[in-house]
C-alpha cells in the first residue's frame, strides 16, 4: 500500500518551495485531537501503520522535497528494496519523490510531508472536477482506526485541509486531476463494499450514497 499523491506523467508542476513554506506553515492540524498512534501502533509492533513504509511510503512533490532538504534532516529518498517497489517508482513521474523519514520516534512534526498530514483523509471531487470536501482514505484498507468514525474527526482539520486543497488546486491543474481519478477510485471501492461515503467540510459532515458523483 502506498501514498499516491502526485502521480501525474509528464505535467508541469505549478507548486513552489514557497508554497510548501506556505502550507507547512498553516496547516498543521491533525485529524483528531489525540494521539491516535497509541491506537494503531501496538496491532503494529509499536509502529504506527502510517509511519510504516512497510504499509505506506510517503510520496511528496519535487519541490517539498527539496524544500525539506534545506531544512530538516528529517527525509531522505526512500530506497527500494523490492522488485515491487522498484517497479512503483520507476513506473511514477519523475517530478515525484518517495521518501524514508527517520521514523515516529524521530518525527519532526513541523516538517511532516503533505501526505502525512492528510492520513487518513484525502480530498475528493466531483467528475467536473469540483472539490466537494475531505473524505477517508481507504489505502490501509481497516488498518486505520479513525477511518468511518466522523465523530472523532476535528472541526478545525477539516477546516485546515479545505482551505489547504483550495490553495493547492487553484495553482496546480494536475494535482485537481490527479484528485478527481482518485475520487472516482474511491466512489469504485463503496460501492464495491456497499459502504456509505461520508464527506467532510467546514459546516460538518454528510452521509451519502457511495455512488455520489
Ligand atoms: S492516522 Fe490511523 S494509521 Fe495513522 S497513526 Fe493515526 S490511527 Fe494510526
Ligand atoms: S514524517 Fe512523521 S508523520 Fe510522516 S511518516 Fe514520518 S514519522 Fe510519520
Amino acid at each position: 500500500m502506498y501514498f499516491y499523491l502526485n502521480c501525474f506523467a509528464g505535467k508541469p508542476i505549478m507548486l513552489r518551495e514557497k508554497d510548501f513554506e506556505y502550507i507547512y506553515r498553516n496547516y498543521e492540524s491533525t485529524p483528531v485531537r489525540f494521539d491516535c498512534g497509541k491506537l494503531c501502533a501496538p496491532e503494529n509492533g509499536g509502529i504506527p501503520y502510517c509511519c510504516d513504509t512497510g504499509w505506506l511510503i510517503p510520496v511528496m512533490y519535487k519541490w517539498e522535497f527539496s524544500y525539506l532538504l534545506k531544512h530538516t534532516d528529517l527525509w531522505v529518498r526512500f530506497k527500494p528494496k523490492t522488485k515491487h517497489e522498484k517497479n512503483i517508482i520507476e513506473e511514477t513521474d519523475k517530478n515525484t519523490v518517495f521518501g524514508q523519514c527517520l521514523g515516529h520516534k524521530g518525527c519532526d512534526r513541523k516538517y511532516r510531508s503533505v501526505s502525512c498530514r492528510i492520513f487518513p483523509f484525502e480530498p475528493y471531487l466531483d467528475l467536473e472536477g469540483k472539490f466537494l470536501g475531505m473524505v477517508y482514505s481507504y489505502r490501509l484498507g481497516n488498518k486505520c482506526p479513525l477511518v468511518d468514525k466522523p465523530k472523532l474527526v476535528s472541526k478545525k482539520f477539516i477546516s485546515d485541509q479545505t482551505k489547504m486543497w483550495t490553495y493547492i488546486f487553484e495553482r496546480d491543474s494536475a494535482e485537481r486531476q490527479v484528485y478527481r481519478e482518485q475520487s472516482i477510485q474511491v466512489r469504485r471501492y463503496l460501492s464495491r463494499k456497499k459502504k456509505p461515503i461520508y464527506i467532510f467540510t467546514p459546516e460538518g459532515y454528510s452521509r451519502g450514497k457511495y455512488r455520489l458523483r
